[in-house]
């Protein structure tokens, strides 16, 4: 008896308590929500916090400024990169990269991540692209049983096909790297994709230079002397990003910063005959008429993609020494990126 009163006591206490609860106002549901995502208004609230839109699932992999995890999106199940940024290393206005965002979402090509939204928090900026599953570039050379110039060229030739795409719709990529080649799948070795277009105009120019310092030279001349962005800066890459298929090592590296810069200003860089002797007159052709100082005399992506080496009959002799060399590069590349992560990362 004695609990059945309390019980029934109790009961009337909770209903009270319940009660007085309700008479607390609810906050307006916009207050409480604060996911919002980047388009041209910039103020489509779409929920309180990334995760009521995504599940974020294993770490995919990091670079100097972010993070980069595997996403479900929650209504659908499909799967996303989404990279994640600190806004303290945001120097820019995002206004600029709201208006473009209808441009940027607009690509669509075989050899390009596709980006599907950016979204943003008070500290927080989260990028939303298509996922791949085969890893770096780079990584994916060097476990190869075989490679050749010939692929070297095919995978080149699909890298300025994509890059033609983006200058055809005013999109400089600007931040060409090794590590924003990726391949699509585990099986397909010549699918590569481009990642982090667009991604310049985030982190802004201020970074960008910082990156250009921490890693070597992929940076054009007219980067370092701050005369301009224009396209040619992605040819410029490419044609380091050449070299180093070819050979295994960059053309321009010194430890010394100051002279690394000084070299890259000038376009100064040689073939090294123990290296480059079996490589073929086109393939040195093409790389040097991209790795030209002054942007107005480099060639273009539809001009690079006229050229002989790129026609398909660069030799398929294969080149072990340069996957070794290659191997060397890879891992120092992975070092200077561990050591960009740490708060200092020029060492200054
Ligand atoms: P950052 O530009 O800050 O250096 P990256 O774009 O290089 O960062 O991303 C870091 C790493 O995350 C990449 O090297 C790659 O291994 C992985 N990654 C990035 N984007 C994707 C993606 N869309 N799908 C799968 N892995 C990705």
């Amino acid at each position: 008896m004695y609990n059945y009163i309390k019980h029934k006591l109790g009961d009337k206490k909770d209903k009270k308590k319940k009660e007085e609860k309700k008479k607390v106002p609810p906050r307006p549901l916009v207050a409480q929500k604060s996911l919002t995502v980047l388009n041209e208004s910039r103020t489509e609230v779409v929920a309180e916090k990334i995760e009521d839109v995504y599940t974020f699932g294993r770490e995919l992999g990091s670079g100097a400024f972010s993070t980069v995890r595997l996403g479900t999106h929650n209504a659908s199940g499909e799967q996303f990169a989404i990279k994640i940024i600190d806004k303290k290393n945001v120097k820019q206005d995002l206004h600029r990269l709201a208006i473009e965002m209808d441009v940027l979402k607009s690509v669509c090509h075989p050899n390009i991540i596709e980006l599907k939204e950016i979204f943003e928090t008070d500290e927080t900026l989260y990028i939303v692209t298509e996922v791949v599953s085969g890893g770096e570039l780079f990584d994916r050379i060097v476990e190869k049983g075989s490679y050749s110039e010939k692929d070297a060229a095919m995978l080149i030739r699909k890298l300025i096909e994509a890059l033609d795409y983006l200058h055809d719709k005013n999109i400089v990529h600007r931040d060409l790297k090794p590590e924003n080649l990726l391949l699509k799948s585990k099986n397909e070795d010549t699918e590569v994709k481009l990642a982090d277009f667009g991604l310049s105009k985030v982190l802004g120019n201020e970074v960008l230079m910082q990156t250009a310092c921490g890693t070597p030279g992929y940076v054009a001349p007219e980067i370092l002397k701050a005369e301009g962005y224009g396209k040619g800066v992605d040819l410029w890459s490419v044609g380091v990003i050449t070299y180093i298929l070819l050979c295994g090592f960059p053309p321009f590296y010194n430890e010394n910063v100051p002279a690394l810069f000084e070299s890259i200003i000038n376009a100064e860089f040689d073939y090294p005959d123990e290296y480059w002797s079996h490589i073929s007159d086109d393939a040195i052709d093409f790389i040097d008429n991209l790795l030209v100082a002054d942007p107005s005399k480099r060639m273009d992506a539809k001009a690079a993609l006229q050229h002989t080496w790129l026609q398909g009959n660069a030799p398929s002799t294969p080149l072990k020494a340069v996957q070794t060399k290659l191997k060397e590069y890879n891992v120092a590349l992975k070092e200077s990126k561990t050591s960009m992560n740490s708060e200092n990362p020029l060492g200054l």
